[in-house]
């Protein structure tokens, strides 16, 4: 498969949400494993997040962009919540039934790790929107969480989502 990751944030003006841990950090720590372990399975990843980007939304169609001339078979973003310190669990995002059959498989492979299931939901996100093959948004898990962060172990998310994936 020609797999489209996204990792959320980590470009010029667009930073992550900070809670007991940085977004960013979870999201970069999860994703180089994930495009590691999706690569030694033999599948092509593309990677959608960009070096640069003059906006919010500029930064949003850059990765959309990059996943649709790249044609990927999935579209797979990732990132990680933050409310207020109370919430918890895990939530994933897709619009198209083929989307929200691959955003339930990873949800419920995420939630097996111990993360509190708060579903699969079809908020109309950017990326959701714009891109052109079955598309996920993963919330991993709240960086604002106490009872997330002592749970969260990014070795295995990341063989998680795979499993969710492939
Ligand atoms: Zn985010």
């Amino acid at each position: 498969m020609k797999i489209a990751i996204d990792l959320g944030h980590g470009c010029t003006n667009d930073g992550g949400a900070v809670g007991v841990r940085r977004e960013e950090d979870l999201i970069n720590e999860v994703g180089k494993l994930l495009i590691d372990k999706l690569q030694q399975l033999g599948h092509t990843v593309i990677r959608c997040r960009p070096s640069w980007a003059s906006s919010d939304t500029n930064s949003l169609w850059q990765r959309c962009n990059t996943a649709n001339v790249n044609q990927a078979d999935i579209f797979v973003s990732l990132h990680f919540n933050a409310y207020n310190g109370k919430a918890y669990g895990t939530e994933t995002f897709a619009i198209s039934e083929a989307g929200k059959r691959i955003a339930t498989s990873v949800q419920q492979e995420i939630c097996k790790l111990g993360f509190y299931n708060r579903g699969v939901k079809t908020t109309r996100y950017y990326v959701l929107r714009n891109t052109t093959m079955p598309a996920i948004l993963i919330e991993g898990a709240f960086c604002d969480s106490a009872r997330d962060m002592k749970l969260f172990d990014a070795e295995k998310m990341a063989d998680a989502i795979v499993r969710g994936l492939v």
